[in-house]
């Protein structure tokens, strides 16, 4: 059931609606996207958890943007040894991400699980950053309540938008081969207008949901983990769309991230040896080759 990277599938966020107006879900398989980002990142189990469950938290609420050149920042720092993590998404849920000290891990909990909180830590803050891509972005901050990811986004729409949320994210990792994964998610939100017996109906489904990568790997669609989520409610599906882990980054972007560094480190980067810098993107793992002219040349743009 847990499937290898070369599957090669792609990802899928739908998001649903009751006909009633009165809840909105979104649900993701982001087992890709996560199979991805630990080859790239080359993450334990632990740190595959925790940045997969960051970018699946991530994609789910770049959809939600609605618009193309929108982006969504989350950035967590809890002072455990997994240090900051970072997943950013554009507003069709495509995410990238990178964490301080992937390899870092930790011991298992009493339970077997996984232990994210542990290794994230719970003392430190949430951010979030919307982008529009015009005016200034949204900046919101909460404290962290767990270190668990999914706690802390639920936190964040609770205190920071006032939005009743409910959002879970899981992330499998194979005992014997930490290559294969399952990992996915589910965003139930109550809109304005919900009834006293919405919330009731609502609540009882999320007390007797499973947790999601238990559906996933009991052959669940997304479609069929939302049905079960407004089981008693009339359901609708709004929109579906495809993600993946997905860098924009280019040499013209690295140029310009080079801008910013002082004169002296910035032609300091070519080694000796080669005369050449290499500079490799945080999020993909891309290597981007430069010369001692173009460096120069990036200095002489930075002096203007
Ligand atoms: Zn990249």
């Amino acid at each position: 059931m847990i499937r290898k990277l070369e599957d090669k599938i792609v990802d899928r966020i739908i998001r649903c609606i009751t006909a009633d107006g009165a809840v909105m879900a979104a649900a993701i398989d982001s087992t890709y996207m996560v199979a991805t980002a630990q080859q790239i990142h080359n993450t334990s189990p632990t740190a595959t958890a925790a940045l997969g469950r960051l970018l699946t938290g991530a994609s789910v609420m770049g959809s939600m943007l609605k618009k193309t050149g929108a982006t969504i920042t989350l950035k967590i720092n809890g002072g455990g040894p997994a240090g900051t993590l970072v997943a950013i998404a554009d507003g069709n849920g495509n995410c990238r991400g990178y964490m301080d000290h992937p390899q870092e891990d930790v011991p298992l909990k009493p339970n077997g699980k996984l232990d994210v909180g542990a290794l994230v830590g719970a003392d430190g803050l949430l951010g979030v950053i919307r982008d529009y891509g015009e005016g200034e972005p949204h900046m919101g901050q909460v404290r962290l309540r767990s270190g668990e990811i999914a706690e802390d986004l639920t936190g964040y729409y609770a205190e920071s938008e006032q939005i009743p949320t409910v959002f879970a994210l899981g992330v499998l990792v194979d005992k014997t081969d930490s290559t294969k994964v399952l990992a996915g998610g589910l965003l139930l939100q109550v809109l304005p207008g919900a009834l006293p017996e919405d919330y009731e109906k609502l609540e009882k489904n999320v007390e007797t949901l499973p947790p999601i990568t238990s559906m996933l790997a009991g052959g669940m669609t997304i479609e069929e983990i939302c049905q079960k989520a407004f089981a008693g409610f009339d359901m609708e599906i709004l929109d579906e769309y495809q993600v993946g882990y997905v860098c924009p980054c280019s040499r013209e972007r690295v140029e310009a991230a080079l801008l910013t560094l002082p004169q002296e480190e910035l032609l300091g980067l070519a080694s000796e040896e080669t005369g050449t810098a290499e500079v490799c993107c945080q999020y993909c793992g891309k290597k981007y080759t430069l010369s001692q002219a173009d460096l120069l040349e990036i200095s002489k743009k930075r002096k203007k």
